[in-house]
């Protein structure tokens, strides 16, 4: 098992450890029964993650002696909203949580999102353990407690900065990850290697056979890689108000990309495309050489990731979803660019022609 500590503020009480390994179950539990006291506990689940684990969690719980309850909610972002918090909180209510109970993220990023929302204002903030089971989850959204729900009008609208007591990532839960989800998490790792490290991006592009097949010794090199870099970027920049801003590459037009499809495009397929385009602005402006660019296009081919925008969407629409995005940030897109792999930086004024172009080029 290795870990590593997140260190944020000069407070010690929000720091926390992100231990990550291969069937880490037992030790986890020993930690949380040593570490973590607290009167009660209570696993929070969708149905998914739940039929195959949570009994299997529940009886590690009641192996240590810890009195432990379970509540599911139906799987998918479709239920990341008020009306499931509000279920959730009548049953823990009925349960008899109180300031003394922890709670205990058991998912993907649904999951993680809203355990961490509801712990962070249930009765004016309860602790919280993530246990994450995606990919994406385990290299992204577990890091850096960012908890939210979504609102009719759009997702992530309704949130807090909350920040778990430990996250333990057991990458046993990868074995069962449906693919598509599973090539979510690809996407995501590929950023990191384009972003921050070089070496990280070598390490995919000779070992992307073995990280596709999960071979659990390269996916923990990758996986404590990633986590590594999210929290050297979240520990300087906790709210997202300067560094943190290039973790969203690939996700502007990704985003964009994404709604247009009405989320027939997967999270990481939209990333993806939009890694792409802003890899070819970036060289279409001068800033990247194209062999640079061919690599980071061959990578994300070689995850078995889209290279590709559908025909059938229109580029116009495409602008027009970015164009509202703009609306939110004072009339600039906050592209983010490259100089080299390794090296991004913020570019906030890119013609929108040029944007046009390689989204038309790249279908
Ligand atoms: P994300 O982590 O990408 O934000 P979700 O929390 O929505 O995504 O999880 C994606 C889907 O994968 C959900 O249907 C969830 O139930 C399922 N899932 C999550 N973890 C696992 C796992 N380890 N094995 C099988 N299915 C899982
Ligand atoms: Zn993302």
């Amino acid at each position: 098992m290795r870990s590593m500590k997140v260190n944020l503020d000069k407070k010690s009480s929000s720091s926390y450890e992100i231990r990550i390994g291969y069937k880490i179950v037992d030790r986890m539990m020993l930690i949380i029964s040593k570490n973590f006291k607290a009167n009660r506990y209570v696993l929070i689940t969708d149905n998914s993650v739940g039929s195959i684990y949570a009994k299997q969690m529940m009886d590690s719980f009641k192996d240590v002696g810890l009195n432990i309850n379970r509540i599911e909610f139906s799987a998918g972002e479709s239920s990341k909203n008020i009306n499931t918090v509000m279920d959730i909180v009548g049953k823990l209510l009925e349960i008899g949580a109180d300031r003394g109970t922890m709670l205990i993220a058991l998912g993907g990023g649904v999951v993680g999102d809203m355990v961490g929302f509801i712990a962070s204002i249930y009765m004016r903030g309860i602790p919280y353990i993530q246990i994450p089971t995606t990919l994406i989850a385990q290299v992204d959204s577990s890091i850096g407690g960012k908890t939210a729900i979504d609102l009719p009008v759009g997702k992530n609208l309704l949130g807090t900065f909350c920040q778990p007591c430990a996250v333990f990532a057991d990458l046993m839960f990868l074995e069962t990850l449906p693919q598509k989800e599973f090539n979510n998490g690809l996407a995501e790792i590929i950023k990191y290697g384009i972003i921050d490290d070089e070496k990280l991006f070598r390490l995919l592009s000779e070992n992307m056979d073995a990280v596709k097949n999960r071979d659990s010794v390269v996916l923990l090199k990758i996986v404590e890689n990633c986590c590594r870099i999210k929290k050297s970027i979240v520990e300087i920049d906790e709210k997202e108000q300067g560094l943190r801003r290039l973790l969203n590459f690939g996700h502007t037009l990704g985003h964009a990309i994404e709604a247009v499809s009405k989320y027939t495009i997967s999270h990481g397929e939209g990333v993806a495309l939009g890694m792409i385009a802003a890899a070819r602005i970036s060289e279409k402006m001068r800033y990247l050489d194209l062999t640079q660019l061919k690599r980071i296009e061959e990578i994300i081919l070689q995850a078995g990731l889209p290279g590709k925008i559908p025909q059938n969407f229109s580029t116009a629409d495409i602008m027009s979803r970015l164009v509202m995005d703009k609306k939110k940030k004072d009339d600039i897109v906050n592209f983010v660019l490259l100089k080299k792999i390794g090296m991004p930086f913020v570019h906030g004024g890119i013609d929108d022609k040029i944007i046009n172009d390689v989204i038309e080029e790249m279908k």
